[in-house]
C-alpha cells in the first residue's frame, strides 16, 4: 500500500484499514465477512464494476455517495487566461486514464489556438503521455460565439471539474447550476482541489451533477428531526393536523391530535402577555439595560462628577446628557397625553426606524411590509439590515385596503408592516379603520409613521390605538410641523415594552443635549406651531388650486401634509427648469406609481408665489 496513504489515513485517526478492492470490496463491506465488518455508507470512486457494485449496494440499505465515472475537466476561459496553465489542467485531467475527458470552452479564437499548441508541447514532455494523448483524442476545444452560449454549454455537459479562467469568474459562477466542483482564476487549479486546499476530489460525473453533490464533511453526518409540542402548540396547529388526517381518512392520526385537543382544552388559558417578546430577535431579549451609575445613584443629588471623564468646564456642554431624555419627555407626554414610559427618543424619526429592524428583524431570514409608494427609508434600512423588504403598492387613487395588504403577505418571517399615514410622496391620510384591521389580524409589530400627523384634522392619528394594541408602534417627529428638521429629534410612541427595548438596542445618548434644550425650547412655544401649521394649510389650499389650474397640470392628488403630490406633462423637464431657476421640488417620475409626478413641499406664501411664477411659464 502506498504509504503516504497510509500517512494521511493515521493523521486523520483513521484506526482500520483493510486492503481490499475492486467489485468484491464493495460486496464485503455491504453484507459483511468473517474479516470485513458490514457498513453503512460507502464513499469512494472507482472503476466501471466498483460503481455498478456501489449501485447494486445501494438497493441493500447501505448509503453510497454517487455514481462515479471517468474524470472529466472544462475550462472556461478568456483572453485574461494563461494557456500554459489552461494546457496544463486539461493534461493533469487528461492523465488520469484514456476514458477521461478534457473541454476547453472559449469564445476566443486565438485563446483556443494558443491552448492548443501548448498542449501538444506539454504532452511530449510528460511521463504518462500514451495514456494522455489516448484521453486527448476524446477531449475537444470548443469555440462559441458568446459568453451566454459557454454558460449554457456548460450547465448542459455538467462537468465533474470546472475551471474558470475568465475575466469576471465570479460573476459566471453565479451563473452556473451544474457542475461538481468549480475553481475560480488563474491561480486556482484543479491540483488544488485534489490535495491541499480542502474540498474534494470525490465528485459526480457524466451528468449525475444535476441529482448528486460534491463529497464534504456533510456527507459523513446524518440528520435527524426532533420536536416538543407545548399545549399553545397543540392550540396553533391541532386543527390542521385533524383536518389533514380526516382528508386522508386516517382515523386513528386524527384522533391522536383530537385527544390532545380535548384535554388541552381543559387546562386554564395562561395569559399571552403583550406577544410583543416572541417578535423580537432572540439576542436583544438577552440584552442588558442600559444604565450608568448617575441614573443609580440618581437619588443621592451627587454634587462632584469624577466618573466619566468629561472636562470641569464649558457647563452645560461639558456633562454627558441624561442618557434616557426624562425631563424633555415628561414635557411631551403632557403635549401628547401619552405617559413617558410609552415615549422614544431619537437622533430623528429614522432612528426609530432603523431601530425597529434591529430589535425585531434577524438579519438574512425576516422580512418586512410596506404600502408603496413610501417613505424611501422602510427600504434603505430594510437592505442596510440585510431583512428582505415587501414592497405592496396602494390601491388606485392610492387607496388603502387593509385586507388587500394582508393578502400580500406571503411570508410567516413577516415581522413588522410600515403604513405611513398621510402617506409620503402620495400625501393622503390612510383610514384609521383600515390601520385598526391590520392591527386586528396582522400578528407582527405595526409601525404607523405619522411624520405629518400634525398636518391633517384632529382626531385621525393612530396613537389614539396604543393603549389597546401593545404591537402598535406610533412615529412623529419635530422636523415637519414643529420645524425643527435641524435638531434631529424623532419619536416613537410604543407600548413601554417595545420602548424598552429600543433603550437597550440604541446607542447610548442618542439624543445630544443642544438637541434637548432646543426641543424643550419649542414647547415652550405652542402657540407659534399652531399659528405656522395654520398657515401651511391655508397655503396648501391656495397652491393646490393655482397649480391644478396651470396648463402643465394633469392631476392634484389630495393631501394632508405640508406637502402635495402632482402629475404633471413632463416631470423631469419641469424639474429641471425649476432647478435652473434655483428652485427645488422633489421629482417622483421614477418611483412606483408616481409616473410624472412632483411632490411640491408648502413653503413660505413668497416662496410658494415664486414657484408658481415659474410654473405658469410652461
Ligand atoms: N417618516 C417620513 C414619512 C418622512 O417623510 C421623514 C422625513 N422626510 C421621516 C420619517 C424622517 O424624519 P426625521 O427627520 O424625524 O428623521
Amino acid at each position: 500500500m502506498n504509504p503516504a496513504i497510509l500517512y494521511a489515513a493515521e493523521l486523520c485517526g483513521v484506526k482500520r484499514i483493510f486492503k481490499v478492492g475492486g467489485a468484491q470490496a464493495i460486496a464485503a463491506m455491504t453484507y459483511g465477512t468473517a474479516s470485513v465488518p458490514k457498513v453503512d455508507k460507502i464513499f469512494g470512486p472507482g472503476n466501471a464494476y466498483v460503481t455498478a457494485a456501489k449501485q447494486l449496494a445501494s438497493l441493500c440499505g447501505v448509503a453510497i455517495d454517487m455514481p462515479a465515472g471517468p474524470s472529466e475537466v472544462e475550462v472556461l476561459a478568456d483572453k485574461s487566461c494563461v494557456p500554459a496553465f489552461v494546457a496544463a489542467d486539461l493534461l493533469s485531467q487528461a492523465e488520469h486514464g484514456p476514458d477521461s475527458q478534457a473541454m476547453l470552452v472559449t469564445t476566443d479564437a486565438a485563446v483556443a489556438e494558443a491552448v492548443a499548441a501548448e498542449v501538444e508541447k506539454q504532452l511530449a514532455e510528460l511521463p504518462r503521455k500514451e495514456i494522455a494523448a489516448k484521453s486527448i483524442a476524446n477531449s475537444r476545444i470548443i469555440v462559441l460565439a458568446d459568453k451566454q452560449d459557454c454558460i449554457d454549454f456548460t450547465n448542459a455537459y455538467g462537468p465533474e471539474h470546472l475551471i474558470i479562467a475568465m475575466e469576471d469568474a465570479a460573476a459566471v459562477a453565479t451563473e452556473t447550476t451544474h457542475a461538481g466542483s468549480i475553481f475560480l482564476g488563474n491561480y486556482s487549479c484543479e491540483s488544488a482541489g485534489d490535495y491541499a486546499s480542502g474540498t474534494n476530489h470525490t465528485l459526480p460525473t457524466m451528468g449525475c451533477v444535476r441529482a448528486y453533490s460534491s463529497l464534504c464533511i456533510d456527507s459523513f453526518q446524518r440528520k435527524m428531526t426532533l420536536q416538543t409540542l407545548s399545549a399553545e402548540g397543540i392550540r396553533s396547529i391541532g386543527r390542521t393536523v385533524e383536518l389533514m388526517a380526516q382528508a386522508e381518512q386516517l382515523d386513528a392520526h386524527a384522533r391522536a391530535m383530537t385527544l390532545r385537543l380535548q384535554q388541552v382544552a381543559t387546562l386554564p388559558q395562561e395569559d399571552a402577555g403583550t406577544g410583543i417578546a416572541r417578535l423580537v430577535r432572540p439576542n436583544i431579549l438577552k440584552l442588558k439595560p442600559y444604565s450608568s451609575a448617575r441614573d443609580e445613584y440618581a437619588g443621592k443629588a451627587a454634587h462632584v462628577f469624577l466618573d466619566a471623564n468629561e472636562c470641569p468646564h464649558n457647563a452645560p456642554n461639558n456633562r454627558y446628557p441624561d442618557p434616557l431624555q426624562w425631563d424633555l419627555k415628561q414635557k411631551i407626554s403632557a403635549y401628547k397625553g401619552v405617559a413617558p414610559e410609552r415615549i422614544f427618543l431619537g437622533n430623528g424619526s429614522d432612528e426609530a426606524i432603523d431601530l425597529v429592524f434591529r430589535t425585531f428583524c434577524t438579519p438574512g431570514v425576516d422580512e418586512v411590509a410596506a404600502i408603496a409608494p413610501s417613505y424611501g427609508m422602510y427600504e434603505v434600512c430594510a437592505d442596510i439590515n440585510n431583512v428582505r423588504y415587501n414592497a405592496i403598492p396602494l390601491e388606485e387613487g392610492y387607496q388603502f385596503n387593509a385586507e388587500n395588504f394582508l393578502q400580500s403577505i406571503y411570508s410567516p418571517c413577516t415581522k413588522v408592516v410600515f403604513i405611513c399615514s398621510p402617506n409620503n410622496p402620495t400625501g393622503n391620510l390612510l383610514p384609521l379603520d383600515e390601520i385598526r384591521k391590520v392591527l386586528d389580524i396582522f400578528p407582527g409589530m405595526v409601525v404607523v409613521d405619522e411624520a405629518y400627523i400634525d398636518f391633517a384634522p384632529e382626531g385621525s392619528s393612530a396613537s389614539a390605538l396604543l393603549e389597546e394594541y401593545p404591537r402598535l408602534i406610533v412615529l412623529n417627529t419635530f422636523s415637519k410641523a414643529w420645524a425643527s428638521a435641524g435638531i434631529r429629534l424623532g419619536m416613537a410612541l410604543a407600548h413601554p415594552e417595545v420602548i424598552a427595548l429600543f433603550n437597550k438596542v440604541k446607542y447610548p445618548y442618542n439624543v445630544n443635549i443642544l438637541t434637548q434644550r432646543a426641543a424643550m425650547e419649542r414647547l415652550e412655544h405652542m402657540d407659534e406651531i399652531r399659528a405656522w401649521v395654520d398657515e401651511a394649510l391655508a397655503e396648501r389650499t391656495r397652491m393646490m388650486q393655482a397649480v391644478a389650474a396651470l396648463p402643465l397640470c394633469q392631476e392634484v392628488y389630495p393631501s394632508d401634509a405640508n406637502f402635495f403630490l402632482v402629475r404633471v406633462t413632463d416631470a423631469c423637464a419641469i424639474y429641471d427648469a425649476l432647478v435652473e431657476q434655483g428652485i427645488i421640488v422633489r421629482n417622483r417620475h421614477r418611483i412606483m406609481m408616481c409616473e410624472n409626478c412632483l411632490r411640491i413641499t408648502i413653503g413660505t406664501p413668497a416662496e410658494n408665489d415664486e414657484l408658481l411664477a415659474a410654473l405658469q411659464k410652461f
